[in-house]
């Protein structure tokens, strides 16, 4: 097998049981980010009445179109 050449690629094939722990990690990982970002307020707070995470991501609600107060 030689090396590609400068400028060329070759496509790596990949199992799906490899992809599969990243895949899902990914995707928990985003529901969890959407979830404190956009939903996690008053009565759906993990952290009860804390306030805490929602200040900690206000201005990020408030780029990404939210609705806040
Ligand atoms: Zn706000």
């Amino acid at each position: 097998m030689t090396a590609p050449a400068i400028g060329q690629s070759r496509p790596v094939p990949v199992s799906v049981s490899e992809v599969l722990p990243w895949l899902v990690g990914v995707v928990l990982f985003g529901l969890l980010l959407y979830y404190f970002i956009g939903i996690d307020e008053g009565a759906t707070s993990v952290f009860g009445n804390t306030m805490v995470v929602h200040e900690f991501v206000h201005d990020a609600r408030h780029f990404l179109g939210f609705p806040c107060h």
